[in-house]
């Protein structure tokens, strides 16, 4: 039996606002003896109108470059942590770190490295206040240098290290290139280092700390006080995430993914919540709600196309998608009649090229009619327990006739896990709403 049962914590900024949130952080690490290795973000906003670290710390790489007085800049961030280390009443050195970086800034450090800061220092302090080793992301992340994660140095680099650090705090959003300069990932980044944290050193679970209890079967602007979901899949997820529901970084999922860890979504302001856990199967001991998420994302068009005897003449939907294709848009959906074919796409994406591309599939497959239409929205109802149930799509769309919105067309993925309609725009909340009320008594 495995006996030392490792979790992964990270903590976004949100949980490290402030020396409040810092205790709150602590607390959380010393209640549970196998949260031992620690990602920390930059602090973030304590306030609505309040600054995060890495904001300001953008604004001193453009003070930088714009040759204003970066200074002030760096100053405003370092009160912002000696609030944090006062206020922890720890006992942290800040003019070293701080030195140090202006000292950078002098010989040309690049954004990047900057921005990496709020990270680093916060990372130097959680390590101060919990007694725990500090590791540098530089010394175990890499990255290629085409900018990508390069996946295979660091596992074999970090796993090393950290069997040499049995408790360690390892800043997020940040590894180091080949030649050690510091290169960051996109913006939210630092759930990416937890998740390859976590892959390093073969976690039983990777918890990430957050503001909110977990993810939520819908948009609570749109529902109100609409349930947390426990349990969800890889699979529904990335659904979930693909209509606009997000609160993990998209690719802090491949690495515990293939190591087949489970994500757990905590609160850091309600730590007892048991917030919703990612995996990657749900066999049958998971039980499963009918439906697990409902997202909506507006923005849509729909091409119809029709032609008597499409269905015989084959390469007609080859030649349609070509079109598309030579105008570098992807299409979202494709869903088709015998002798009509939609082609939805995102209406920014086709932009000022509608005509061009209208033109060309009326030369390349002469249809009878061809018509765009603009203003959908799509609503993803997702859901593995949708599989096991009779009448699912029965309720779905009774429940939106109920509320007198015309669906536009339908579109089941092949995989039973989702079932996407497409309505106006303006009646998108409606949908939305209309679902979620049919569905919610069934949610446990
Ligand atoms: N601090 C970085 C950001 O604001 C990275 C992160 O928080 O994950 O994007």
């Amino acid at each position: 039996m495995k006996t030392d049962y490792i979790k992964v914590v990270k903590f976004g900024g949100s949980s490290l606002a402030d020396a409040a949130q810092f205790k709150k952080v602590i607390q959380i690490i010393r209640d549970d003896e196998s949260r031992r290795y620690v990602v920390p973000s930059a602090p973030g906003k304590r306030f609505s109108g309040d600054f995060k670290v890495t904001d300001k710390l953008y604004e001193c790489y453009n003070a930088v470059v714009t040759e204003k007085n970066w200074m002030n800049v760096l100053n405003v961030i370092k009160e912002r942590y000696a609030e944090i280390v006062d206020g922890l009443g720890i006992d942290f050195d800040l003019e070293t770190p701080f030195d140090e970086i202006a000292k950078h800034i002098e010989s040309g450090a690049g954004s990047d490295y900057i921005a990496s800061r709020g990270e680093y220092l916060n990372a130097l302090i959680l390590a101060a206040a919990l007694g725990y080793d500090f590791i540098d992301a530089a010394d175990v992340l890499f990255f290629e240098d085409s900018g990508m994660l390069d996946a295979y140095k660091t596992q074999k680099v970090m796993s090393t290290v950290l069997k040499l650090h049995p408790r360690a705090v390892i800043p997020g959003f940040y590894g180091s290139l080949s030649d050690g300069t510091i290169k960051t990932f996109s913006r939210g980044g630092s759930d990416v280092s937890g998740s390859v944290v976590a892959r390093a050193c073969n976690a039983d679970l990777y918890e990430n700390w957050t503001d909110v209890s977990g993810f939520l079967v819908a948009d609570p602007r749109i529902v109100d006080s609409p349930k947390t979901i426990d349990v969800i899949t890889y699979h529904e997820l990335r659904e979930l995430s693909y209509m606009g529901a997000n609160v993990l970084h998209e690719d802090s999922i491949f690495p515990v993914r293939m190591a087949g860890i489970p994500i757990n979504i905590r609160n850091t302001n309600k730590p007892s919540d048991k917030g919703t856990m990612i995996i990657a199967h749900a066999d049958s001991s998971v039980s499963a709600n009918i439906i697990t998420g409902i997202a909506g994302k507006g923005g849509f068009s729909v091409l119809t196309i029709e032609k008597d005897m499409m269905n015989s003449q084959v390469g007609f939907g080859r030649k349609v998608l070509q079109v598309f294709e030579k105008y570098s848009i992807s299409f979202e959906h494709l869903p088709s009649g015998i002798d009509s074919m939609g082609v939805i796409v995102s209406t920014a994406a086709l932009d000022r090229k509608r005509d061009v591309i209208i033109n060309e599939i009326c030369r390349s497959v002469e249809p009878d009619s061809i018509q765009l239409e603009e203003g959908l929205a799509l609503v993803a109802v997702v859901g593995r327990g949708m599989v096991n149930a009779c009448g699912t799509a029965a309720r779905i769309f009774s429940a939106i006739a109920e509320v007198g919105v015309n669906v536009r067309m339908i579109d089941q993925g092949s995989s039973e896990y989702n079932i996407i309609v497409s309505v106006a725009e303006k009646d998108m909340n409606k949908t939305i709403r209309a679902i979620y009320e049919e569905f919610s008594r069934d949610l446990s």
